[in-house]
């Protein structure tokens, strides 16, 4: 049996400002708050996530905003861009909004299409893509109608410092096809139609430095338990030293460093972020796993307050 990831599951980033992050990813890019809990490995840390109506797997971008923590270094060893994926015809309504909020961008172009990058308030590298495939968002907030809102993933453009590395573990653990080659990239399609477009530097790119700015990690997509199971036999088959699983309330993890330098997971798809809360009500209250409860009293108080508000622009 051939494993074949679907794509990208979700994509976590150290920021420093929790409302900083709330205001780009809600506010400005109008993406839903699915999840209000904390670093279950740092419960002085929120995990925020965000995603389409209801997080869906190939949608949901996570943070972990630490105020004051080290800045990092965008490069080598790291996911370089995270790339969403937007109805197509609506580029210059995106080029607008992120003017009128004070974004720069610029237009960028590889494998034939448009690409608009930007950098979110802690400098980490984003790029949005007109993409006909995957399923429309839902969610409708801030001033982003339903029909333009940012669908999930278009994908990632992944810098590698020993990219043939990478490559071999995209193809022949993940299941990506290798499409495409231009100007020193390669691109590759994993079998879902969103978060399914990777593209990597063929040249290795020196390494970058973890901190604030930086994505941490990028997960990829496992259907279910049984599924998750069959990929870590797989990962541990290929030498990659994956951990044990994990639970992460929302799906199951296991993490692996890829020879490349970056830090992979696989995720299941389920249960999902309806589990614990109403999904009308979905990222409103601080969620705690069953293990911290007992201490909300004191977690609460040590973390700074966020809400999600629609902005008017002219932000900084
Ligand atoms: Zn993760």
């Amino acid at each position: 049996m051939t494993q074949k990831t679907a794509g990208i599951h979700h994509i976590t980033s150290f920021v420093r400002d929790p409302q900083g992050n709330v205001d780009f990813y809600a506010g400005v890019l109008g993406l839903r708050l699915v999840k209000k809990t904390i670093n279950f490995d740092a419960p002085e840390v929120y995990h925020l996530y965000f995603g389409n109506q209801i997080g869906s797997p190939g949608t949901a971008v996570t943070f972990f905003p630490a105020p004051g923590s080290r800045v990092g270094k965008v490069g080598g060893g790291q996911v370089g861009y995270t790339v969403y994926a937007v109805p197509a015809g609506t580029l210059s309504f995106w080029e607008s909004r992120l003017a009128k909020f004070g974004v720069p961008t610029e237009r960028s172009s590889r494998f034939g299409e448009t690409f608009l990058r930007f950098k979110d308030p802690d400098g980490l590298q984003l790029e949005i893509v007109e993409r006909e495939e995957g399923p429309k968002s839902e969610w409708s907030f801030g001033g982003v109608p339903a029909d333009k809102a940012i669908k999930g993933f278009g994908g990632a453009l992944l810098y590698s410092i020993a990219p043939d590395k990478t490559m071999n573990v995209l193809r022949h653990v993940l299941g990506l096809e290798p499409i495409a080659e231009e100007d020193g990239l390669v691109r590759f399609r994993a079998a879902g139609d969103i978060g399914n477009v990777i593209d990597i530097n063929a040249q290795p790119v020196p390494w970058g430095a973890g901190g604030a700015g930086t994505v941490h990690h990028i997960a990829w997509r496992a259907k279910d338990d049984e599924d998750h199971e069959r990929w870590r036999e797989l990962v541990a088959r290929s030498g990659l030293q994956p951990t044990p699983i994990v639970d992460r309330q929302y799906f199951h993890a296991v993490y692996f460093r890829e020879q490349g330098g970056i830090l992979f997971e696989i995720a299941t798809d389920t249960p999902g972020f309806d589990v614990d809360e109403p999904f009308e009500s979905l990222g409103e209250k601080l969620m705690l796993p069953e293990w911290y409860e007992k201490h909300r009293e004191l977690i609460e108080r040590n973390l700074l307050p966020i809400e999600v508000r629609s902005l008017e622009g002219e932000r900084k």
